[in-house]
């Protein structure tokens, strides 16, 4: 599932792909993929042809991430994209989920997503409303302010995106395990020493999964059957590599969330 790092990814290679290059057409497969705003509903916007259509032409300029949101601008409007659970841009061929193609000459990028999730909408200003209504950035501010008054547990606390954005089910979790703390520790009961070590552990985290992303490869997701690089993710009952101790899962809002009894007490 695309969090932080592999949106960031996704990021880096639509600006290395595009940047300078004009649209010059689109196929809008899934209308459903073009929304009237970012949700992760499959709702067409009934302006997406005469929105898409004005910006044929436009050379594509800048991208900016916040969270797990991506801000495209074309030389001043454009589009915000998130991929959802499964979304993920493609360069090459139509794939087998299509719901959006973006032409820029002989090259064509596509917007591939099996469960129709992940979407784009119209902005006019993407570069300056990507972070509209989100937390601070998980990487580039890393402040914990807005998770640290919740009562909730701080597991669920990290994936709420107005608090702190860009975590998600995996790396929450991995981060967790980073600093030794239980997922269930409600966010407000966080001593100074824990807030420091998650702050430094969410770092790390985001930091080495976006070092380990190939650019020149296309991405598979765990989910998805790729391999999983994870520590606890996905990983009852194995041992922990830190102190050996068997893996947990629980439920905790609603999410599978796995961590070692042993090194998050
Ligand atoms: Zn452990």
């Amino acid at each position: 599932m695309p969090e932080l790092p592999e949106v960031e990814y996704a990021r880096q290679r639509l600006t290395r792909w595009t940047t300078g290059s004009a649209l010059t057409g689109w196929d809008l497969v899934d209308p459903g993929a073009f929304r009237p705003k970012l949700s992760a509903h499959p709702t067409p916007d009934p302006l997406a042809v005469a929105r898409l259509q004005a910006l044929v032409g436009r050379p594509s300029t800048a991208t900016a991430r916040h969270g797990k949101r991506v801000g495209w601008s074309f030389g001043g409007p454009g589009l915000l994209l998130h991929l959802g659970m499964t979304g993920a841009w493609v360069e090459g061929a139509r794939p087998r989920h299509a719901r959006l193609g973006l032409r820029f000459g002989d090259r064509t990028l596509w917007l591939n997503d099996p469960r129709r999730m992940g979407g784009v909408s119209y902005d006019d200003d993407p570069s300056a409303h990507v972070g509209t209504g989100l937390g601070p950035d998980a990487l580039l501010d890393g402040s914990l302010s807005q998770v640290v008054p919740s009562r909730s547990p701080i597991k669920v606390a990290l994936m709420d995106q107005r608090r702190l954005a860009g975590l998600g089910n995996i790396h929450a979790a991995e981060a967790l395990w980073r600093a030794g703390i239980s997922p269930r520790l409600r966010a407000c009961d966080l001593d100074e020493g824990q807030r420091a070590a998650l702050t430094q552990a969410i770092r790390a985290q985001l930091t080495e999964a976006l070092k380990a992303l190939d650019l020149e490869t296309d991405l598979r997701y765990v989910s998805d059957g790729g391999d999983n690089p994870f520590a606890v993710y996905g990983r009852q009952g194995q041992p922990c590599p830190r102190c050996g101790a068997p893996i947990s899962r629980e439920l905790l809002g609603g999410r599978g969330t796995w961590w070692c009894p042993s090194c998050q007490p």
